[in-house]
């Protein structure tokens, strides 16, 4: 039957462009139109000067899927902040204390560990990508209905606008109502946290190292900025993170510097505030007939391991390579998405993206079970972590997005 397009994308988040210019600059999905519904696109690229609040931590793995159609060197560099060590401690333990992990670049073969970046200036790159801009027909609007039949999906958006497609993505986000309109169940919590977020100078130079602390309340992380500032992310109770982002400033510069342990001496707030709410949400089926979740419509992580959006787009190219692999070998513009097929993105990402919210949920209340017996238990295990040369790698190529069954985008390119 025919549809208007062959894949619609609902949500042009940094997740959902991504999967639709990934299949628009792959060439067996040169015959099909794709789509991306998203209800605020971006229209203009962001100031050259200025780093925006939304930061997130990309890891190797993301450079590749997104440099695989050039998104990744289209972003200056200035504007690429490369991290090349991380400090994780316990608020009862010392960074680089002996109840400490460190990871350094310098004891693998990376330049680095990965790189802090703005998230408008992923997605604009994104979007002003040539496969993208050649291939994907943007329609701006709030998706409102959705129909999924054996032979076709229908759509239909706030204003009215209706259009049929062979496969619906949805990445949508946390609050997916395609997820929702599919008729998929989650599973998760809310963590009765919150993040609070802003930029600060500091005394002393970040050394392009992460530097992470677990206070009973959450973990506090300052990620080093190209400009020598640091970003904080801030995971604490609802009340707090309020208390954080309409607080005197020289209060909260004081907070700051005692959350993080006085590590970068004294803390000057150097940029907007802002909290968001915390929780987890797991998608109970990543697939129905014709439809498929991605990022955070399948899975909405806490941000202490900075993985959200690269999970996201391990996604995005795994969902790609499966449908891209099924046309290769013969599949029509019909079959391509078929259950089959879309049980196979489902049975390989939900398993590891399971794993990763099983390890990250599980990091946050060992850090949150408090003093006595289980914080030093917790102390323990970091300093036997770092001793531990194959437990620390393992964790090491988790974070850089370069261990676990890689889709084939994500892997090193051998020459
Ligand atoms: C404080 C904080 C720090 C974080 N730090 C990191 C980090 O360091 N590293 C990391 O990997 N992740 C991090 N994350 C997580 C990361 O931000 C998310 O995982 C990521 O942004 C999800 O991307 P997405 O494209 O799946 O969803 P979203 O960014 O939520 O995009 C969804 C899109 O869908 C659109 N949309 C929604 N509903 C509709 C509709 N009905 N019709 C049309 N369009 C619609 C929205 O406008 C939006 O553009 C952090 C999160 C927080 C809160």
């Amino acid at each position: 039957m025919r549809t208007d397009f062959g894949i619609v994308v609902i949500g042009g988040g940094i997740v959902g462009a991504c999967t639709a210019a990934l299949a628009a600059g792959s060439p067996v999905f040169s015959n099909m139109r794709i789509a991306l519904i998203e209800a605020q696109p971006p229209t203009m690229p962001p100031p050259e000067q200025g780093v925006d609040l939304r930061v997130s931590a990309f890891s190797r793995a993301s450079e590749r899927i997104l440099e695989s159609f050039g998104a990744w060197s289209s972003i200056a560099p200035a504007h690429r902040s490369p991290y090349s060590d991380m400090v994780v401690w316990d608020a009862a333990g010392k960074p680089r204390g002996a109840a400490s992990i460190q990871f350094s670049a310098s004891n693998s073969s990376e330049p680095n560990l990965g790189h802090i970046l703005e998230n408008r200036r992923v997605l604009w790159s994104i979007y002003s990508a040539r496969a993208f801009r050649e291939r994907v027909t943007v329609l701006q609007g709030q998706l409102t209905a959705l129909d999924l039949d054996a032979d076709r999906v229908e759509l239909a958006l706030a204003d009215g606008r209706r259009y049929t497609t062979q496969l619906a993505v949805g990445s949508d986000g946390s609050d997916s109502v395609s997820r929702r309109l599919a008729g998929i169940d989650t599973s998760g919590r809310d963590y009765d946290q919150a993040a609070f977020v802003t930029h600060v100078r500091t005394e002393l130079a970040h050394g392009q190292t992460a530097w992470q602390r677990f206070l009973p309340d959450g973990p506090i992380a300052f990620l080093p900025l190209a400009d020598g500032r640091s970003s904080i992310v801030w995971s604490t109770s609802p009340d707090h993170a309020q208390a954080l982002v309409c607080g005197p400033a020289e209060q909260v510069e004081a907070e700051l510097q005692a959350a993080i342990d006085g590590v970068l001496g004294a803390v000057k707030l150097d940029a907007d505030r802002a909290a968001f709410p915390l929780r987890m949400i797991h998608a109970r089926t990543y697939c129905t007939e014709r439809f498929a979740l991605v990022g955070d419509a399948a899975h909405t992580v806490h941000p202490l391991a900075g993985q959200g959006v690269n999970l996201g787009l391990l996604d995005s190219a795994a969902l790609i390579e499966v449908l891209g692999d099924a046309l290769a070998a013969g599949a029509t513009a019909e079959t391509f998405c078929e259950w089959r097929v879309l049980r196979r993105y489902e049975r390989w990402r939900k398993s590891e993206n399971a794993l990763a919210l099983g390890f990250i949920d599980g990091l946050n209340q060992l850090f949150a079970s408090g003093q006595g017996m289980a914080a030093s238990a917790r102390r323990w295990g970091l300093g036997l972590v770092d001793r531990a040369a194959p437990l620390k790698r393992f964790l090491m190529t988790r974070a850089m997005g370069t261990g676990g069954e890689l889709p084939r985008l994500a892997r090193a390119h051998v020459p």
